[in-house]
């Protein structure tokens, strides 16, 4: 099995590849990353493509399908890649056999609560090209209609074998999706183009003036996060989850500060995030990997969590989706420090044989 984390801008969209007990090449994909994932226009006006239309294309052109695909939340940076690729390909859903996704009209009836349809994804278009797609269809309603959507609710505590795969959901809980039971605010999107400012600092100075505190954001605590067992290896996918919830689930499991989740890597949540990774997390985890999707221009990554990854595990590696980042955000002093921190190359590759 291979997983690329593509250059997802400040979003997340993860493909995993892999051969089934029959020989037969599976896809999953993981989120879709924001917009420009599928593709943007460039300074003349014309729309070119990005990295995820380029995997689409792949996947296609090798005969493949998407076995699945995984919406883990309803932020733009982990789904508007997918909405334009429907909008702009008409037989995009045509490409997926199957996918998982916690919508509003799907928790709302979970709840038996009335639906709130301005939570709908909308696939009325606003400047791609033309498209068999009308306005006034949504995402749910497209998918429902082709009967790819399962339509049920992934939650923590959920054991599912799929594909010759074995999925443990840890998050979202109940209350997680109980906290989507109003209409949703649509996010400003946030035009920053600066790293976050602690990156002069020092870990040990950062260490000494930790404080860690929760991530306010219902809608990333309503993500999908999960273990993937693919022979009897285990991939720690942790979406933009809350780590509370992932605490609690990983304890569902079994797993304790004596018996850790023993796992090849872990895709750690929100994208670097300082309020969602902590200690208490990071002692139910026995990894030598931890991987970083952002490309450093949205509050994220944090030093501040990377410096708790690295205070917590004797040796282990970082991988940066954008390598580039880790010259930005280490200091000579942080190597003398930690002389076994290792930052993994750009062309490192995530594979389980
Ligand atoms: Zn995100």
């Amino acid at each position: 099995m291979q997983t690329h984390f593509l250059p997802a801008f400040h979003g997340d969209a993860i493909w995993l590849n892999y051969h089934d007990s029959n020989g037969v090449l599976r896809n999953i994909l993981i989120d879709g990353g924001p917009s420009e994932t599928y593709g943007e226009k460039n300074k003349k006006g014309k729309f070119e493509f990005g990295v995820l239309a380029e995997t689409i294309d792949s996947i296609r052109g090798n005969g493949q399908r998407i076995d699945l695909l995984i919406l883990t939340h309803v932020d733009d940076d982990h789904i508007d890649g997918l909405i334009d690729w429907i909008n702009y390909d008409a037989d995009a859903i045509s490409l997926i056999d199957r996918i998982w996704f916690n919508s509003g009209k799907l928790i709302f009836e979970h709840f038996k609560v009335p639906d709130i349809v301005e939570n709908h994804i909308s696939l009325s278009v606003e400047d791609l090209t033309d498209t068999a797609i009308k306005d006034g269809v949504t995402f749910e309603n497209l998918i429902k209609d082709k009967g790819i959507w399962e339509y049920k609710i992934i939650e923590q505590g959920q054991t599912i074998e799929l594909l010759d795969l074995k999925f443990r959901i840890l998050s979202p809980d109940e209350e997680g999706l109980r906290e989507l039971l109003h209409k949703w605010e649509k996010k400003e999107p946030e035009s920053l183009t600066a790293f976050p400012k602690d990156y002069k600092k020092t870990i040990t100075e950062l260490l000494a003036s930790d404080a860690y505190a929760k991530d306010p954001s219902v809608h990333n605590g309503s993500s999908i996060a999960f273990i993937i067992t693919y022979k009897e290896k285990d991939m720690l996918f942790l979406a933009d989850a809350h780590p509370e919830k992932v605490v609690e689930g990983l304890k569902q499991f079994k797993f304790t500060k004596e018996k850790p989740l023993v796992c090849e890597f872990v895709k750690i949540s929100h994208h670097g995030s300082k309020y969602n990774t902590n200690y208490k997390l990071l002692e139910l985890i026995d990894s030598p990997t931890y991987v970083i999707s952002s490309n450093g221009l949205q509050r994220s990554p944090y030093k501040q969590c990377l410096a708790r990854i690295i205070d917590s595990k004797k040796d282990l590696s970082l991988f940066f989706n954008y390598p580039e980042l880790s010259r930005h955000i280490f200091l000579k002093e942080d190597f003398e420090t930690y002389p076994d921190l290792k930052i993994l190359p750009a062309d490192y590759e995530f594979r389980i044989a």
